[in-house]
């Protein structure tokens, strides 16, 4: 397995050595050369397999220069009921026949990035390990990402995290979420400012070539290939858990931001799992949802971007848009290229029209978006029928999803987050308070550990430089 660049200019790499990478040398993003495909005969095989085999089938056809017997450590340290709370992993909710919720939020941090993220941890250690190197993670949260990422390297080996974060502008559990950890090698950085200084940090102090070098700074944001091919593993599991045979179809509904998660099950359904649809679900950031019903992808301004009550998909353009790009346009390259070019020249594209265009249906994809109201009613509804709350992202995920659901055809909507999460919207929806999980009751009351940091990027680098060790 080699993995190419999306622009055609990067030399074909193996997966340890993307694996530590963000962007391909030419601004593309790394995908397999060649996506691998499951027979029919190989995908019934897999029924009835615990979770952390089938991660090891699927990831094993991505992953080919660690050893097996390496490679399945990993993944049996990683998918573990102490980490994700029960055998099972990620079960499957049956609201009605034909209608299941894929519970993905069950790991440390309650949002289904744990799902990857945790995995990605295990395999950094290992990876840095063999080579006797040492990184230190750099990035910036809006919330659920940075958790995710230090609940994953906590205690690790040859790892650091310093994630920068907007003093005072999450929530109150997410904020405890990250701050309590106590762990040496996490460094919670509270910015005086907004998300984009944050954000605006992090590009500044990794785009000093001399000081990334000299420092190791590394990355683990929705491009990194390794979450995405442990993203994969999860559509697998759903479908198997959703059908008896492999003659039938499932239909997938997925809210977005990013589009990795989404992006994972168009790799999934390329791999030759039996998928009709993935619906695609957008909150009032609807960048992508005006692509698919338009044929025009036109990313917005950060001042264009609505902060809304599903705020992990808030979103002014989506990381991994360009790999889905890339398989419309024939995996030709020179044309990804081309369209870039125009995206940061005049902020848009438009393929409306072109045969490129005309591909969307072949790939399954169907979207629509939410708005704050519509998961507000969602959740309301799903609470009354069946007697579950779900977040405001899954909401937004299953608005969409019903309007798309075909008889016949089970539709799984993906969890992505769990109610305790966003209490807000759940009292206005519900009038009561969301269920915490056992353990995370007094999670706000825990003794928190923090560096608040004037919104600039030499105090970043100085702080960087006397704690990288
Ligand atoms: C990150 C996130 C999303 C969006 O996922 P993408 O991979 O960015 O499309 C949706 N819901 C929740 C709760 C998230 O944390």
């Amino acid at each position: 397995m080699r993995y190419v660049s999306t622009r055609g200019g990067a030399d074909p790499q193996r997966f340890t050595d993307i694996l530590l990478e963000g962007l391909a040398p030419d601004g593309g993003l790394f995908v397999p050369a060649a996506v691998p495909r499951f027979s029919a005969g190989e995908l019934s095989a897999l029924r009835g397999k615990p979770y952390a085999d089938l991660a090891c089938a699927v990831l094993s056809r991505f992953i080919d220069d660690i050893p097996a017997a390496d490679l399945k450590a990993l993944v049996a340290r990683t998918y573990t009921r102490y980490a994700f709370g029960s055998d099972e992993i990620a079960p499957l909710a049956t609201l009605e026949p034909g209608l299941h919720i894929l519970e993905l939020s069950n790991g440390p941090t309650l949002a289904f990035k744990d799902m990857a993220m945790q995995f990605l941890g295990n395999l950094f250690e290992y990876a840095l390990a063999k080579r006797g190197a040492e990184i230190n993670i750099l990035g910036a949260t809006s919330g659920d990402t940075g958790s995710a990422a230090e609940y994953a390297m906590r205690g690790k080996r040859g790892i650091r995290v310093f994630m920068l974060s907007p003093q005072g502008r999450m929530s109150a559990f997410q904020s405890a979420q990250m701050y309590s950890l106590q762990d040496a090698n996490i460094f919670n950085v509270a910015v005086q400012g907004v998300f984009d200084d944050c954000q605006d940090i992090v590009k500044a102090v990794s785009g000093d070539a001399q000081f990334k070098a000299q420092r190791k700074i590394g990355s683990v944001n929705s491009i990194n290939w390794a979450r995405i091919a442990a993203q994969v593993v999860y559509y697998f599991w759903g479908y198997l858990r959703a059908t008896r045979s492999d003659a039938e179809q499932v239909s997938f509904a997925v809210p977005t931001g990013n589009f990795g998660n989404i992006y994972a099950g168009h790799v999934a359904r390329c791999m030759g799992l039996p998928v009709k649809q993935l619906v695609l679900a957008t909150n009032e950031n609807d960048v992508l949802d005006e692509f698919f019903r338009t044929g025009r992808y036109r990313v917005r301004a950060s001042a264009e971007v609505k902060a809304t009550s599903s705020p992990s998909m808030d979103i002014a353009k989506a990381s991994n848009f360009e790999r889905y790009v890339f398989d419309l346009v024939g995996r030709d390259p020179a044309r990804v290229m081309d369209l870039w070019k125009q995206l940061e020249r005049e902020g848009f594209f438009d393929l409306s029209g072109s045969a490129d265009f005309a591909r969307v249906a072949v790939t399954g994809f169907v979207s629509g978006s939410s708005s704050h109201s519509d998961r507000i009613a969602t959740i309301r509804r799903v609470f009354e029928r069946y007697g579950r709350m779900v977040d405001t992202h899954t909401a937004d995920g299953i608005k969409v999803g019903l309007e798309y659901r075909e008889t016949g055809v089970p539709l799984v909507c993906l969890e992505t987050a769990q109610p305790a999460k966003f209490a807000d919207a759940i009292r206005e929806a519900l009038g009561r308070e969301p269920v915490r999980p056992k353990g995370y009751e007094n999670i706000e009351a825990l003794p928190q550990r923090l560096q608040v940091i004037e919104p600039d990027a030499a105090a970043v680098k100085r702080y960087i430089e006397a704690h990288a060790g």
